[in-house]
């Protein structure tokens, strides 16, 4: 987004207060913090409104595939360090589906792209994608494996040099990304690509015949695009996709501010590269395959990137029965930090001993976290006990706490007049207490 100062310059000048504010500054400042809209002003030119809408475009090109709740959205990106602010549209991963391949491998490859689904901090981790390539060299083949894989109802990538068998494979999908143009067939692509209003990738080493490319694919009509730099070495990925990137946030060079496409199929490598291209900029990854043993901890590694570091995630605060508890079954209570929740939880559920878990508001903070800052106290557990009818959902008069805040134990049991149990530091340690049948 331009400045204020930017904005400025390109409006009338009038300060006659149509917009609601009594200046023309004022209305600037507005815009640049994204509150108000050109529009509100009835006095701005076409040619000032065009050079606002250039200068206020993302510097990454937003670009969405597929259509519905799965579609995926990609670019649109702001930053170049996560901690600045955030990252958006996180990296893609996509399993491709050769169109030579017999019925029991691709049968076999889709039903592992179903099972790759994962639970962790209340969020479902899981694949994005799928691709067809067209190995056979056939267009009704590829158009048939196609047809046969967007059945799964994944967001599609299509992978082919050929225009003509992009355009029949592509023809009954929505929005699938074409893969991908080179320097020799851009224009032909381009068209395929803006008749069936699909996204395009470019293929290029070199990142000028990529600049070159992407204005010649721009000029065919086709705005929705996403660049292969197809990177040898991971040395190779790390540096041009921070170049992409980089030049596009600062503005020094927009003509690449597009999101990046990495094919790691055949490479040894493939994993180690998904996982360099999630942390710097990937927009999607092609691979031959993924084993959940690589596929766990390459999610995990994006579900942390993507979170926003400034928001925790949180579960909702709450009284949990656990294990099925009755009304002799004590109280724990842990913070509304999502990973704090899930392990004390999984630690409960694993003792097999009802309980309660009573999750205490701290804005997502952890226990410790927490304390510090004083958003957890004796008094805001108590509220939380209040709140959720704690004491007559269980009555036995128990109340475990973290091992972490013993120093709170004395002044909570007199607010709460609950037998207050001084639980483990860790987590890890709650199965042993809940068994050893001294609660
Ligand atoms: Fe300025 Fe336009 Fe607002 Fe009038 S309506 S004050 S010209 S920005």
């Amino acid at each position: 987004m331009a400045t204020a100062i930017e904005i400025f310059k390109h409006l009338p000048k009038k300060n006659c207060g149509k917009c609601n504010f009594p200046t023309c500054l004022a209305f600037a400042m507005q815009l640049a913090n994204q509150k108000v809209k050109l529009s509100d002003c009835p006095f701005v030119s076409e040619e000032a409104k065009a050079k606002l809408e250039a200068s206020s475009a993302p510097p990454i090109r937003l670009v969405t595939i597929g259509d519905g709740p799965k579609k995926v959205e990609l670019g649109d990106e702001t930053e170049l360090y996560r901690h600045e602010k955030k990252f958006f549209h996180p990296t893609r991963y996509a399993i491709v589906i050769s169109d030579s391949a017999s019925d029991e491998e691709v049968e076999g490859k889709l039903q592992r792209a179903r099972d790759l689904v994962f639970d962790r901090v209340g969020q479902t981790l899981a694949l994005d994608m799928l691709a067809v390539r067209n190995d056979s060299g056939d267009a009704s083949t590829f158009a048939a494996m196609a047809s046969r894989v967007a059945n799964e109802g994944l967001p599609m990538v299509l992978m082919s040099d050929r225009p003509e068998a992009l355009r029949q494979a592509a023809a009954g999908l929505t929005r699938p990304l074409l893969y991908a143009a080179t320097a020799e067939n851009v224009e032909e692509m381009a068209a395929v690509a803006k008749e069936l209003k699909c996204p395009l990738a470019l293929r290029s080493e070199d990142l000028n015949t990529l600049a070159d490319m992407a204005e010649r694919a721009r000029k065919a009509g086709v705005e929705d695009l996403m660049l292969d730099l197809a990177p040898q070495r991971a040395k190779d990925l790390v540096e041009k996709n921070t170049i992409v990137r980089k030049n596009a946030v600062k503005k020094t060079f927009r003509g690449l501010g597009y999101p990046i496409v990495l094919n790691a199929c055949g490479d040894e490598r493939a994993v180690l590269k998904a996982m360099l291209s999630t942390m710097k900029y990937g927009g999607i990854v092609l691979l031959d395959d993924l084993d959940p043993a690589h596929a766990l901890p390459l999610f995990v590694l994006r579900q942390n990137i993507y979170t926003d570091p400034q928001v925790p995630i949180q579960v909702k605060a709450g009284l949990y029965p656990v294990n099925d508890p009755r009304e002799d079954s004590p109280i724990l209570f842990t913070t509304n930090f999502s990973l704090t929740y899930y392990t004390v939880l999984a630690d409960i559920e694993k003792s097999k001993v009802p309980a309660w878990l009573l999750v205490v508001d701290t804005e997502g903070l952890s226990v410790l976290t927490a304390f510090s800052a004083g958003k957890l106290s004796a008094e805001s557990v108590v509220t939380a006990l209040e709140e959720t009818s704690a004491k007559e959902r269980s009555k036995k008069g128990t109340l475990i706490i973290p091992g972490m805040l013993s120093r709170m134990s004395g002044k909570l049991q007199e607010l709460s007049g609950l037998k207050v149990v001084v639980g483990p530091r860790e987590s890890s340690g709650i199965p042993k207490l809940l068994k050893s049948g001294q609660i």
